[in-house]
Parts: C-alpha cells; sequence; structure tokens
C-alpha cells in the first residue's frame, strides 16, 4: 500500500476522523494481537502436551511391549517345564513296566528255575516291550557298569560301560550307578552327539534309572528331549503368533542361529535365514536384534524400519527383544513410532478446528467491537458535530452580535468550559464596547461642548470687553459730566471683573485637567466669613433692578468656631453656587444653610428659580455643561462653575449633590471636612 494511503488513513486533520480512525485501528491491533498470542500460546500449549504425550506414549509403549514380551518368555518356560515332566513321566512309566515286569517273572521262578534262566527270561519279556520310540526301549545294566542288555546294541552286552562319556564329557553310566547308590530310583541329564535332525547340538537326552534289587541290576530308559522338541516348538510358535496387542502388534520370535519363527504375526514356514541371506532386508534388523540380545540376558530395545503388517512403507519401530536361552530363541515385540504421531496427527486436526472457532470467535469479537464502536463514534460524532456547530455558528454570529452560547445546549463539558470561557469573553467584550461607545459619545459630546463652549467664550469675552472699550472710548469725551464719569468707570470696572471672573475660571478647569489644582488650608472663623458673604450678596442683590430674591444666611454655627479649611476656595464655591442660585432665580429667596458635626460641616444652597430637568440633574457637574432650562433666555456663564466647584470640594475632602424640581427650584447640598 502506498505510504500516501496510509497516511491518510491513518493521520485524518479531523479530530472526529482523527479520534475515529485511532479509536479503530487499536481495536483492530488490540483484537488482533491479543488473538494472535492467544493461538501462538494455544500452538506452543499443544506442542509442548504433544512432545510430552509422544514422550510418555514411547514410555508405556516400551513398558508395555516389554511386558508383554516377558509374559510370553514366562508362557514359554511353563511350557518348556510341562514339556520336560511330559517326557519324563514317560520314561519313568517305561522303567517301571519294565521293573515290575521283571519282578513278577522273578517271583514266579525263583528257585524253581536257574537264575541263568530267570535272566534270559527277564530280558526277553523286556525286550519285547513295545514303545513309542525304538530308543526308549529299557536297558539293562549291572551296578557295577557291565551292559546286560541294551536295546539294538548287542555289542554292549557283558561289556564294561564305565568308561562311556557324553558329549560334555560325563561319564554317564558311572553317574548313574552313583545316583543309584544313594536313591533308589533317579533321573539323569547328559547331551549325546547325534545324527538326529534337531536345532541344536549336541542333543539333550534325559534318562530315568532305577535299582532291581536282584542280580545286581538296575534298568533304565533314556529320551532324546530334542525329538519332542519341533511339536513343543510348534506349539509356542503357534500360541505366540497369536499374540495380538494395540496398533496391530504382535510378537515375532527367531532363533539365534537365524531362522525365523513367528513372524509378521505368523508362524514362519519358509527357508529364508537372516544370518546367512545378507541380501534380505530383514538380514540388518536381524542382526541388530541379536546383538541386543546378546549384550542383554534380560531383554534390550533397539529401534529399525519394518514394514506394518499390510503396509508396504518401512516405518519406524522400537522393539523389545530378549532370550529365551535354553533353545537361543529371541522373542521380541515392538511398537510403530508413527502410531502416536497419527493420534497426534489426530489431535492437531482438532486444535487447527478448535484454532478456527478461536480465529472466527475473534473476528466475530472484533466485528461486534467495530460495530459498537461504530455507534458509540456515530453518537460521539454527532454530539460533537453540534457542540461544533453550535460553536461555529457563535463565533460567526459573534462578530457583529453579543448573542452568547446556551451552555445547557452543548453536551460535552469541555465544550461547556470552552462555552463559559466565550460566554465570558463576549460579555467583557460587550462592556468594554459599551464602553468605548460611551467614551466615543463622551468624547463627541465633550467635542461638541468644547465648541460650544469656544462659541460661548468668545461671546463671553467679548461683551465685557465691548464694555470696557465702549467705555472707555467714552471716558475720553471732555464733554462728559463728572457723574457719567463715575459710571462709566464703575461699569469698566464691573466688566473688567467679569472678565477675571471667566479667566479664572479658565485657569481653575487648565489646572483641574493638568491635576494641577492645589489648596492651602488654614483656620477659618466660619460665622464671620458666612456674615461677609451675606453683606456681599445682600448689596448685590439690592442693587439688581431685575431680581426680587431676599438672600440668607441660616448660620447655626457658634461665632468663635474655627474650621481648618481653604477660605478662598470655600469662597470660590458658595460664589458659584450662590452666583448660579440668583442667576436662575428671578423671584423668591435664596436661602444658604450651614450646619455641623464632627469633622464635617454642611452646606445647603436653596433657590425657587427655575430648577433643573431631571435628566440633566446628574450631567451638570461635568465641565461645559448647561442644562437646557427650556426657555429661550441666554443666561450667559461657561458651564465651568459646578465642574470646578465638584473638584474643589472634593479637594476639601467632601462631595456635592443636587435635588431639584423643575419650575420649582433647586438646593445644591455640599459638604467639607474639618481637618
Ligand atoms: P454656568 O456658567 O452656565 O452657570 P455652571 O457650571 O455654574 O455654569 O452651571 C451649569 C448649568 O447648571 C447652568 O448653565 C444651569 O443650566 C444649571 N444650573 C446651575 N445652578 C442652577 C440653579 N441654581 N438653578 C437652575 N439651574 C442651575
Amino acid at each position: 500500500m502506498p505510504k500516501k494511503l496510509i497516511q491518510k488513513i491513518a493521520f485524518a486533520s479531523n479530530m472526529s476522523n482523527y479520534l475515529s480512525r485511532t479509536l479503530i485501528l487499536i481495536t483492530v491491533a488490540t483484537t488482533l494481537l491479543i488473538g494472535g498470542v492467544l493461538i501462538i500460546q494455544q500452538t506452543h500449549y499443544f506442542n509442548k502436551i504433544s512432545e510430552q504425550k509422544s514422550r510418555d506414549y514411547i514410555e508405556n509403549q516400551k513398558i508395555s511391549v516389554r511386558e508383554i514380551v516377558k509374559n510370553e518368555l514366562e508362557y514359554i518356560r511353563i511350557q518348556n517345564k510341562n514339556f520336560k515332566t511330559k517326557i519324563e513321566e514317560k520314561i519313568r512309566q517305561n522303567v517301571t513296566q519294565a521293573y515290575y515286569t521283571a519282578e513278577s517273572i522273578y517271583q514266579k521262578y525263583a528257585g524253581k528255575k536257574s537264575e541263568e534262566e530267570i535272566k534270559a527270561l527277564i530280558i526277553a519279556s523286556i525286550s519285547s516291550l513295545k514303545f513309542e520310540m525304538g530308543y526308549e526301549e529299557v536297558f539293562i545294566s549291572t551296578l557295577n557298569g557291565t551292559g546286560v542288555y541294551y536295546p539294538g546294541k548287542p555289542e554292549f552286552t557283558g561289556k564294561n560301560m564305565l568308561h562311556f562319556k557324553d558329549a560334555n564329557g560325563s561319564p554317564v553310566i558311572k553317574d548313574e550307578i552313583n545316583l543309584l547308590k544313594v536313591d533308589e530310583e533317579g533321573f539323569l541329564k547328559y547331551n549325546i552327539n547325534s545324527n538326529l535332525n534337531s536345532e541344536t547340538s549336541p542333543h539333550r537326552k534325559i534318562a530315568f534309572v532305577k535299582k532291581f534289587g536282584h542280580f545286581n541290576w538296575y534298568f533304565g530308559s533314556k529320551q532324546y528331549v530334542d525329538d519332542y522338541f519341533p511339536k513343543f516348538r510348534d506349539e509356542v510358535a503357534q500360541k505366540i503368533s497369536s499374540v495380538r496387542f494395540k496398533y496391530g502388534g504382535y510378537v515375532f520370535m527367531n532363533n539365534e542361529n537365524g531362522t525365523p519363527i513367528v513372524m509378521n504375526g505368523t508362524v514362519y514356514k519358509g527357508n529364508l535365514n537372516l544370518i546367512s541371506d545378507t541380501g534380505d532386508i530383514r538380514h540388518k534388523v536381524f542382526m541388530q536384534e541379536l546383538e541386543v540380545a546378546k549384550n542383554n540376558p534380560d531383554g534390550g530395545f533397539f529401534y529399525y524400519l519394518w514394514n506394518k503388517m499390510n503396509d508396504t512403507i518401512p516405518s519406524e519401530k522400537c522393539s523389545f527383544v530378549q532370550p529365551f536361552e535354553e533353545y537361543n530363541w529371541l522373542v521380541g515385540a515392538g511398537f510403530y513410532l508413527d502410531e502416536i504421531n497419527k493420534s497426534i496427527k489426530d489431535q492437531q486436526k482438532m486444535l487447527r478446528e478448535d484454532q478456527k472457532s478461536s480465529i472466527i470467535s475473534v473476528l466475530l469479537i472484533l466485528i461486534a467491537l467495530l460495530l459498537l464502536e461504530g455507534i458509540i463514534i456515530y453518537h460521539f460524532n454527532k454530539k460533537y458535530k453540534s457542540d461544533f456547530d453550535r460553536f461555529f455558528n457563535f463565533f460567526f454570529s459573534s462578530q457583529n452580535s453579543f448573542q452568547q452560547l446556551t451552555i445547557s445546549e452543548l453536551y460535552f463539558d469541555d465544550f461547556k468550559r470552552a462555552g463559559d470561557a466565550a460566554n465570558k469573553m463576549i460579555i467583557h467584550r460587550e462592556e468594554t464596547e459599551t464602553k468605548l461607545v460611551k467614551e466615543h459619545e463622551k468624547a463627541t459630546e465633550s467635542d461638541r461642548l468644547k465648541s460650544a463652549f469656544l462659541a460661548n467664550m468668545s461671546h463671553e469675552i467679548r461683551t465685557p470687553m465691548n464694555s470696557i472699550i465702549g467705555f472707555s472710548e467714552l471716558l475720553e469725551d471732555d464733554g462728559l459730566s463728572e457723574q457719567d464719569k463715575i459710571l462709566f468707570i464703575k461699569l469698566i470696572r464691573q466688566n473688567s471683573e467679569t472678565l477675571l471672573h471667566l479667566i479664572n475660571d479658565i485657569v481653575d478647569i487648565s489646572k483641574i485637567e493638568a491635576n494641577l489644582l492645589s489648596i492651602r488650608k488654614r483656620p477659618l472663623l466660619l460665622s464671620h466669613f458666612l456674615s461677609e458673604i451675606s453683606t456681599h450678596y445682600t448689596e448685590i442683590l439690592a442693587s439688581k433692578k431685575d431680581k426680587d430674591i431676599q438672600f440668607q444666611i441660616i448660620n447655626e454655627i457658634k461665632p468663635e468656631v474655627s474650621i481648618l479649611t481653604d477660605e478662598i476656595r470655600l469662597k470660590q464655591i458658595l460664589d458659584n453656587l450662590i452666583g448660579n442660585a440668583i442667576k436662575f432665580s428671578s423671584s423668591g429667596s435664596v436661602t444658604v444653610a450651614v450646619t455641623m458635626d464632627k469633622k464635617t460641616v454642611h452646606f445647603s444652597i436653596k433657590d425657587t428659580g427655575l430648577g433643573i430637568p431631571y435628566e440633566q440633574q446628574a450631567v451638570i457637574f461635568e465641565r461645559f455643561i448647561q442644562a437646557e432650562l427650556g426657555h429661550k433666555k441666554n443666561f450667559g456663564g461657561t458651564g465651568l462653575g459646578l465642574a470646578i466647584s465638584r473638584n474643589l470640594i472634593h479637594l476639601l475632602g467632601g462631595d456635592i449633590r443636587v435635588e431639584s424640581e423643575p419650575g420649582k427650584g433647586s438646593t445644591f447640598y455640599f459638604d467639607i471636612l474639618n481637618n
């Protein structure tokens, strides 16, 4: 897959896509990883178990085949014993029969016939006895070792047999006589070289001898064990060939000389010789078997390749072989190693089925998880998109409105928190913008007021200046009466004072704006100060013909009370307020009231004039503001008086306010600190 495509799938620039893809990738990876690990573990466990099983199987099979071989050997041992007992019984019977025959003859003729006649009768009757095999016939010998009667061997008669030895060099007759010196009868075993066709050489022979008690004789009979051996061997082979055990197992039996006895579960009838037929594939196996048997009389295991019954392909086989030494037989049994593989293969098949169903389960779990995730992601995306859209719309609309986000409509806490912050930002912006608008309005208004102020100012300056200039010119006229001169000079002085007052106000407001206005407090006898003001305004009002105003000061302060304040500034404040009260009243009264408590002196200046419209009461203390009093009369003035007064009052530690009812009059209250 091209790198770009992987990047495109794995790394989405969109947050919800990024989350979804990451989640899906993690789920798929985790599930596959867990599933993979489980399957690997299962396989590993299976392999471990298989190995263990294989080991156990081999061990068990080894025990089992060993047990089987041992059982068969035990069977051979028992059969062999029976076989020998049977032969012994046979010759014992022969001898016993001869003995009683001889005894009855002896009893019958003793004393009646000569010893030689009796001997001849006995020999005749014994030689006439018929037995299964010729050599079973009963022989007679003396206890001195002289041959009396040996069937088929007349040359032995009268011969000293003591020198006669068997193949091993044992003196056979001597042994017989020695046995009879101790017992009345008994068995003897010896080996005789013989031409008889048998599996072993020399041939084993068994003899039974019995003392006769007369003539110093003893009877004996002998038997070649090997004569009965083929029958016995065939019986054993037949039985062993019938043995079968698990997985087509059978017992095999070979002769050490290379002749197979039981091969592939059947009695072998052919002429094969596993030693001499070196070309036969079984030759090598036999040699191996022979070596193991020779080196381990108690048996041993060996491994080789062998064709199974009805099978042409050789399989690995492990066999146990043990010799039955008496007959040089090798008895063994084995098992095929691939039998366990077959069982393991079956289990492997089952495991594979299990793994298949495990994989299907893992895939089903994966699909279920992905479905679940799909649902979760769908809902998440829906809510996330809804929250995001709300934010998007909010930011979009917030450019030109102060619309806030409805927090309760948001789903995610993170968005809620962000929403809170955004709302706070909007509130803050709204406040700032409102403030800015107000400030802008204020600035515009201030601009307008300044222009009005300047226009007004030029008028306020020009009026007294015109008077000063006009009356000064008139004074130059020589024909003026003394009275007119005095009047003109008075008018010039009045207008100059007005002008000075105006200039002072401008200087003060400039100082206020530059924060340079300062006060100098000194002790002031308040009552005295007030009585001077009272005198001053009473005089002024008396001179004003257009005003019908009563002026009074209600002073509750004792005459000796002195306060610490700036007298000039306090006078300036009172002049402004009383001046306004007179200016905006044509009749009625102007009353100044003064009270005092511990640290504060309270003033009120009440008039019965025009009053101030309610909406303007708050702004008249701003500089340049002149209330719209709803009439056409121009009262003059600059709109600076109240602004200057308020600032001075603040500097003297107090504040000012107004109560007014349009048409009825106004009362200005202010106080100053006495310290
Ligand atoms: P001005 O020089 O115009 O008197 P002020 O600052 O002293 O300036 O007063 C501002 C305005 O407040 C006046 O123009 C007037 O409209 C109003 N005003 C002040 N005092 C009174 C009052 N006692 N009665 C009515 N209006 C008043």
